[in-house]
């Protein structure tokens, strides 16, 4: 299926000199939506995976139905003070200041932790690998990345760490 053909550009959001990669007309579009999980799920079957993580709050769209199909729990990082119970937290920098996510504490702890981290966009990377830097500080496996869209110019995954990185759709 054609995935690229269901995401609608839009530019200068959210601000200009932005093309941003709007995901929800591939949401409401059931053979789109349907696709991109299920090809996610067989991209990453072999990975045997515990717990998928998902970030705010796009990656909890497709990380929770992806959770589900590989038999996974899935656990929220999400933007501060939101999570009800005590929390681990990493700060990282965004092109102007910085930024922080936070997990629950008790949500990842070894030796039974096999990690896969999703969201809907790799850009600059920063937000995946301050998501990398919790799972490693937990003393969890992180085995994976999964992401809808890869922006290749801004070579998001040189930040990474070295794990399979897997994609559907590439700018
Ligand atoms: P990153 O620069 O990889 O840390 O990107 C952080 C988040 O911003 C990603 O999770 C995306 O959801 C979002 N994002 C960044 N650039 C774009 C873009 N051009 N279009 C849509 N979403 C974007």
């Amino acid at each position: 299926m054609d995935l690229k053909s269901l995401i609608r550009d839009i530019p200068d959001f959210p601000k200009p000199g932005i093309l941003f990669r709007d995901i929800t007309t591939l949401l409401r579009n059931p053979e789109g939506l349907r696709s991109t999980i299920d090809t996610l799920a067989e991209k990453c079957a072999d990975f045997s995976v515990d717990f998928v993580i998902g970030m705010e709050s796009r990656g909890f769209i497709f990380g929770a139905p992806l959770a589900y199909r590989l038999g996974a729990g899935f656990i929220p990082v999400r933007k501060p003070g939101k999570l009800p119970a005590a929390v681990h937290a990493i700060e990282y920098e965004l092109e102007y200041g910085m930024d922080r996510l936070e997990v629950h504490q008790d949500a990842l702890h070894p030796p039974d932790c096999r990690i896969l981290i999703v969201d809907d966009v790799i850009a600059t990377g920063g937000t995946a690998a301050a998501t990398a830097k919790l799972v490693e500080q937990s003393g969890c496996q992180l085995v994976g990345f999964a992401f809808v869209i890869e922006l290749k110019a801004l070579a998001g995954r040189d930040r990474l760490p070295d794990v399979p990185i897997v994609t559907l759709i590439e700018y």
